[in-house]
């Protein structure tokens, strides 16, 4: 199964990304966890992806194209994989359909997490990541049982840096102007499914899978 998660800043990818690939038994791949993490090890794509990422400006085509290819050709891919938050903009598309025509493979779903600007602010203001494992909670609407916890290994919650509102809104900017244009190119080639991401995360994962399983 070959699957892209799409979706603004505060959608619920994340949320929903990691309980299905657990469902699954596919790696999930995302841009903006493998930005993050080389920013903390300090690499060459980490001090640029940074400059972009602060501002809430998308990281360069050729930059986040080299890091999914390369991430594509890991053999944990073969049995296929969950993209979340990528492609963002026409050229990633393309790009990305030509990793997948090289590889003799094809994308299975597009799936589009639909939630109202209004609501995206206040999820990602209120959204927390655990500082070891990457797990996301909300303070409001996904709380860990011990506030600034993790439940799963006791690691610190943090809020990421670019989480503020004004970055917030430069991203929202960038989604419509770049990204939302992704959702004909994918609905022209019939692999486009809206989801409905204001309901509850437990309902929302419930709809992908029954999605998933057809
Ligand atoms: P994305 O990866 O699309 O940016 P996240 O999965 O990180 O979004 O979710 C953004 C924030 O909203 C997080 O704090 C998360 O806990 C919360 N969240 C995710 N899904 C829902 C939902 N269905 N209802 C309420 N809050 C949600
Ligand atoms: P969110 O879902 O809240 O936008 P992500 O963690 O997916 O957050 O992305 C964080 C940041 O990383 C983005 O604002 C952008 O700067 C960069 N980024 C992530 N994925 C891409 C991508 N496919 N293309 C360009 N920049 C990206």
């Amino acid at each position: 199964m070959n699957i892209i998660f799409m979706g603004p800043p505060g959608a619920g990818k994340g949320t929903q990304a990691a309980v299905i690939v657990k469902e699954l038994g596919i790696p999930h791949i995302s841009t903006g966890d493998a930005f993050r993490l080389a920013i903390k090890q300090e690499t060459p794509i980490g001090v640029k992806a940074k400059e972009f990422i602060d501002q809430g400006l998308l990281v360069p085509d050729d930059v986040t194209n080299g890091i999914v290819e390369e991430r594509l050709a890991q053999p944990d891919c073969e049995k296929g994989f969950l993209l979340d938050g990528y492609p963002r903009t026409l050229a990633q598309a393309e790009a990305l359909d030509k990793m997948l025509a090289a590889m003799d493979r094809k994308l299975d779903h597009v799936i589009n997490l639909k939630v109202d600007r209004d609501k995206l602010l206040v999820r990602i203001t209120g959204r927390r990541i655990c500082r070891t494992c990457g797990a996301t909670y909300h303070i409001v609407f996904n709380p860990p049982k011990q506030e600034g916890v993790c439940d799963i290994d006791g690691g610190e919650l943090y809020q990421r840096a670019d989480d503020n509102e004004e970055s917030v809104a430069t991203r929202l900017d960038e989604y419509g102007n770049k990204t939302a244009p992704l959702l004909a190119y994918y609905g022209d080639r019939n692999l486009l499914r809206d989801i409905d991401g204001e309901q509850g995360i437990d309902v929302v994962s419930q709809d992908i899978v029954s999605l998933l399983r057809g």
